[in-house]
């Protein structure tokens, strides 16, 4: 082996590889927030991608964690100076995903979560396919979700009703994604998408590591 080691840490099974996209995608309520909190708080190797969005911040919501809170005029900028691997309307506001140090930290090995809408998933997904695993998370059922959207009661009834509609557009879009879950139970929901994203990570064309593993393997 030359002066680069194939190796990320002294654990031999564990060779370099190529970070991913992890793209979680499903109507608001079906749990896609608390998902990415776990995932996020269970595994080192993956961050969260910070969007950007003209959506004012809601209780609790911090600038720079949760999203950049920009004003429509630097959303306008930052789309011209082309700053966005992409962006959507989504509902009344922007939403997009800056670039950022996503294309050099994904050769580093760095998994990036994404947790955005459909659309954004398409545009991800044709400008980087090797790269993006995605996973959509349906609700076990729609009064299920109506209920877990006026359990969380945020938003107003007339938001909830705007969101409800929105669900089924989104849910509608189902098999454009690699994986689909039914999140009838947390804990369940979360050990099937860290199953997912265990597989993905050990992609042959994802472990750059693996040739130079093999040469010296086979002497
Ligand atoms: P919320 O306002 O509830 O935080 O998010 C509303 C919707 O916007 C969610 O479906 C979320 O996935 C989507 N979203 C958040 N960030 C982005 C982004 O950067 N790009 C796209 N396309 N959608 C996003």
């Amino acid at each position: 082996m030359g002066d680069t080691p194939q190796h990320t840490n002294d654990d031999p099974g564990h060779l370099n590889r190529r970070g991913l996209m992890f793209i979680l995608s499903s109507p608001s309520g079906a749990g896609k927030t608390t998902l990415s909190r776990m995932l996020l708080e269970a595994d080192p190797e993956i961050a969260l991608s910070v969007s950007a969005t003209t959506r004012p911040p809601r209780k609790g919501e911090i600038d720079g964690v949760h999203y950049h809170f920009v004003s429509d005029a630097k959303f306008d900028q930052m789309v011209e100076e082309d700053d966005f691997y992409e962006w959507a309307p989504v509902f009344d506001h922007r939403y997009g995903t800056p670039k950022g140090l996503i294309r050099n930290a994904l050769k580093e090995g760095q998994d990036f979560l994404f947790d955005i809408d459909w659309q954004g998933t398409q545009q991800l997904y044709q400008k980087d396919q090797q790269d993006v695993v995605s996973v959509f998370i349906l609700p076990p059922s729609l009064e299920e979700l109506r209920r877990r959207l006026e359990e969380r009661a945020t938003d107003s009834g007339d938001v909830i009703d705007g969101r409800m509609e929105r669900a089924r557009g989104e849910i509608s879009h189902w098999a454009e994604y690699d994986y689909v879950v039914i999140n009838d139970d947390v804990d369940a929901c979360f050990a099937k998408v860290r199953e997912i994203l265990d597989a993905e990570r050990m992609r042959r064309t994802r472990q750059t590591g693996l040739i130079p593993f093999v040469r010296e393997l086979m002497g």
